[in-house]
């Protein structure tokens, strides 16, 4: 249904839809919207798992009858990750071996969201346990990039990504381990942000890599991104890497930086992400692209310069070493005992052969890829060697973050930038069979995880009719800088382009789906 401005409650950011519902328009209306949009395009897209139209309906009508539509979010649609627990609500990670079960209670994040009188539609696909860059890894079917259907949406938050930019939710929650959130943001046109490790609370997130997930906002603009964070940040007492630390104030920011003027901000360009001497594997389109922000973020007023962090280079066999090694670990708990699926318990076999006939069935292969690769990396003999290597090489990480940051005598940044990715959505099916092709595209996401400092993802262009993404990284704690500067970029490309950047996008069902799938 349109506004008076003309525009549909699908195509609206959120602080429209708030002023809509303020105007006089119910939250059954506007989930209805969202639903008519997710029953006559998801068909194609693939975007959802898990969608119950009446529970969403009724949810509305109750934040309607409460009088709370239209304030705070109250009323709002939202889409959550199907690696976060909801209570009642199936949670599969992307797995078969989750499939058909339903926690008993809401993760964190799902409870203030909750809180907020949010209504919940639905679940979204995922790269199964969360290991993946293209959702191809799901156990339940791929979901296609609303841009090109014939291309991945990025992962493994593919299927928030795809909902959110083809108007089947007007925000979603991701999660980001290695690049999940500002990878799949990146290639569909959104705005995804990966807060600071411990800022949002873990508890109920489906464990991929402790120390690494992080569960953050994706959304159409950047002040959407943060009013969500907002809404799900802040310690939590059943997380216990959760930071006790108020947040920082993120929307106001994001307000603040779409005035543009960045004068007193430095801003350093990370050498090796693309730079010079370090172009192999980047799109020339994406770095074009990137250039051209910088460029703008200089004419705010901002001072720019080239920055090297050469401990960025092995981010990628570190990520790979460690992010395997926790998922070894975490995913024990699967033993067909537990939770969900369980094979073979005919009363003729014991328990470790049901554990194994299970965890065979369960998994996919991606998953058992990195159970081994990680089981084998903390094996005694070969743990120092792979591990105990990763981890110093993550110090390293960490370290090049710092200089780069409190660098002495004013030569540290305020921020550091790169691409989000080094290529725009590939085709599916491209790189399924070639691993460490579909690692690459987390390149330059993975250290800012490796760090645990925050990073966002904005679009800055097209290439060849594709979003391309520019990260923004800043100091632990500080993610209201992101928030600033990904707001000012925004406010210019929106103001040059006279449009929003999602404006840009044909409606999927307009498109045809040739068979990739
Ligand atoms: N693509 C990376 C991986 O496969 C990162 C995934 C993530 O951030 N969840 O591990």
């Amino acid at each position: 249904m349109p506004d008076a401005t003309g525009r549909e409650f699908t195509s609206m950011t959120v602080t429209e839809l708030q002023a809509a519902l303020r105007d006089g328009a119910t939250a059954a209306e506007v989930t209805h919207a969202y639903l008519d949009r997710i029953a006559s395009d998801d068909g194609t897209l693939g975007s959802y798992l898990h969608v119950d139209p009446e529970a969403a309906l009724e949810r509305a009508a109750a934040v309607d009858a409460s009088g709370a539509a239209g304030s705070g979010l109250a009323g709002i649609p939202v889409a959550l990750k199907d690696v976060i627990v909801t209570e009642g609500v199936p949670t599969t990670s992307g797995s078969k071996i989750l499939e058909g079960w339903a926690p008993p209670y809401d993760a964190t994040v799902a409870a203030r969201l909750k809180a907020a009188d949010t209504v919940l539609l639905g679940k979204t696909n995922m790269d199964e346990f969360a290991m993946g860059s293209s959702t191809e890894n799901s156990a339940y079917g791929i979901t296609r990039n609303p841009w090109d259907l014939e291309r991945i949406p990025g992962g493994s938050s593919g299927g928030s990504s795809a909902a959110v930019a083809a108007g089947l939710a007007p925000w979603a929650i991701g999660t980001d381990t290695g690049g999940s959130i500002r990878q799949p943001a990146a290639l569909t046109g959104l705005v995804g942000h990966k807060p600071t490790y411990g800022s949002v609370s873990r508890y109920g997130l489906i464990a991929f890599s402790s120390s690494l997930d992080q569960a953050g906002p994706m959304a159409r603009t950047v002040l959407d991104a943060a009013l969500l964070h907002e809404a799900i940040g802040g310690h939590d007492p059943l997380d216990s890497t959760s930071i006790d630390a108020p947040l920082p104030v993120l929307a106001e920011c994001a307000r603040r930086g779409a005035d543009g003027d960045l004068a007193g901000l430095t801003v350093g360009v990370v050498r090796e992400l693309g730079g010079q001497g370090h172009t192999d594997g980047y799109e020339p389109g994406v770095l074009a692209r990137v250039a051209e922000a910088v460029a703008l973020l200089e004419s705010m007023g901002a001072e720019v310069r080239e920055v090297s962090c050469p401990a960025f280079d092995l981010a990628l066999p570190a990520y790979y070493l460690i992010a395997p090694s926790e998922a070894s670990s975490n995913l024990s708990r699967f033993d067909g005992v537990r939770y969900g699926l369980r094979v073979g318990d005919d009363g003729t076999r014991d328990l470790d052969e049901v554990m194994a006939l299970t965890r065979e069935q369960g998994f996919g292969p991606e998953v058992k890829r990195r159970i081994i690769l990680g089981t084998y990396a903390l094996s005694s003999g070969y743990y120092e060697a792979y591990y105990g290597q990763a981890q110093k090489v993550r110090t390293l990480i960490s370290r090049d973050f710092s200089a780069a940051f409190d660098a002495g005598d004013g030569a540290g940044v305020d921020v550091l930038v790169s691409p989000t990715t080094p290529t725009v959505a590939f085709p599916l099916g491209s790189r399924v069979d070639d691993p460490v092709a579909m690692y690459a595209a987390d390149l330059c996401t993975l250290p800012a995880s490796l760090a645990g400092v925050p990073a966002i993802s904005v679009p800055c262009g097209l290439s060849d009719g594709l979003p391309v993404g520019f990260q923004i990284m800043a100091p632990a704690l500080a993610d209201d800088r992101c928030y600033q500067v990904a707001a000012a970029l925004e406010a210019a490309l929106d103001a040059a382009r006279g449009s929003r950047f999602l404006d840009q996008l044909p409606r999927p069902a307009a498109q045809p789906v040739g068979g990739a799938a």
